[in-house]
C-alpha cells in the first residue's frame, strides 16, 4: 500500500477488523517510513455475474435459490443432500467460468435442467414442467415421450 503522506510502499498492519455489516475488512496501517497511520478497506470483488430476470431486473446470484430449486425437484427422490450441494457447486463454477458480467435467469434454468437430467429423470421432468411453464400439454407430453423413449432405448442395451 502506498502511504498517502509520504508515498512509501511499505507498511505494517496494526489493526484488522470486520466492518459492521461484515462485507469489508478494515485495516489500520502504519507507514514504515513516516510512521503515520491510515486506514484501508478490503472488499470482496463480485466475481459472479449478475442474473438478469425475465422482466429485465438484475439481481445477485443466489446459491441458496439454486439449491432449493434442486431440492424441491428431488423431493422424495433417491438423491442425497451432498449430491444436491455438489450439483449447486458445479452450477456456480460454470457461472464463474462465463466471460460475461451478466447472465440470463433462463441460462441458470437450463443449467439446472441439464444437471437434473443426468441426476434423476423424475426430478428433471418435475423441474422442467414448472420451469418452462409448459404452454400446452403437448409440449409437456413431448418432453415426457422423449425421456421415456430414451429410457427404453437404454433398457434395450
Ligand atoms: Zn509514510
Amino acid at each position: 500500500m502506498r502511504c498517502p503522506f509520504c508515498a512509501h510502499l511499505e507498511d505494517k498492519v496494526v489493526d484488522s477488523r470486520l466492518s459492521k455489516d461484515g462485507d469489508a475488512i478494515r485495516r489500520r496501517r502504519e507507514c514504515l517510513q513516516c510512521e503515520r497511520r491510515y486506514t484501508t478497506y478490503e472488499h470482496i470483488e463480485d466475481v459472479l455475474p449478475l442474473v438478469v430476470k425475465k422482466d429485465g431486473r438484475r439481481e445477485p446470484f443466489d446459491r441458496l435459490k439454486i439449491f432449493h430449486g434442486l431440492q424441491k425437484a428431488c423431493e422424495k427422490r433417491p438423491v442425497s443432500t451432498a449430491t444436491l450441494d455438489a450439483t449447486t457447486d458445479e452450477i456456480e463454477r460454470d457461472l464463474q467460468d462465463l466471460p460475461d458480467r451478466e447472465v440470463s435467469s433462463s441460462w441458470i434454468g437450463e443449467k439446472i435442467m441439464e444437471k437434473l437430467r443426468s441426476l434423476d429423470q423424475v426430478a428433471y421432468v418435475r423441474f422442467a414442467s414448472v420451469y418452462r411453464e409448459f404452454k400446452d400439454i403437448n409440449e409437456f407430453m413431448n418432453e415426457l415421450a422423449g425421456i421415456l423413449k430414451k429410457t427404453e432405448a437404454e433398457k434395450k442395451k
